[in-house]
């Protein structure tokens, strides 16, 4: 399973621990924060193209502003967690 379908199948998890009449609410509050959590941090390890703010780049998560990112990874983090695809950034 990549992390794409995963990002995808966790909402629809959420909906059957919601349906489920063993699960009261607060316990449903705290499975559906875990899984936000997990879905924010599956959505950082998906590369994203830096924002162009037209002189500058964002990061595509946090939009703070990223000067140099010097790493020899392919889809170097910023420091927030997200993977940047960093080369190309002015093909689109
Ligand atoms: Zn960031």
């Amino acid at each position: 399973m990549t992390n794409k379908e995963a990002i995808e199948i966790l909402p629809v998890a959420r909906l059957c621990i919601k349906g489920n009449p063993n699960v009261v609410d607060e316990e449903f509050n705290r499975y559906s924060e875990a899984l936000d959590k997990a879905i924010e941090a599956l959505e950082k390890q998906v590369p994203k193209r830096l924002k162009n703010m037209g002189g500058w780049y964002a990061c595509p998560a946090c939009f703070k502003p990223i000067t140099n990112m010097e790493c020899d990874a392919k889809y170097p983090a910023h420091s927030c967690g997200q993977l940047v695809i960093w080369e190309d950034n002015n093909d689109k």
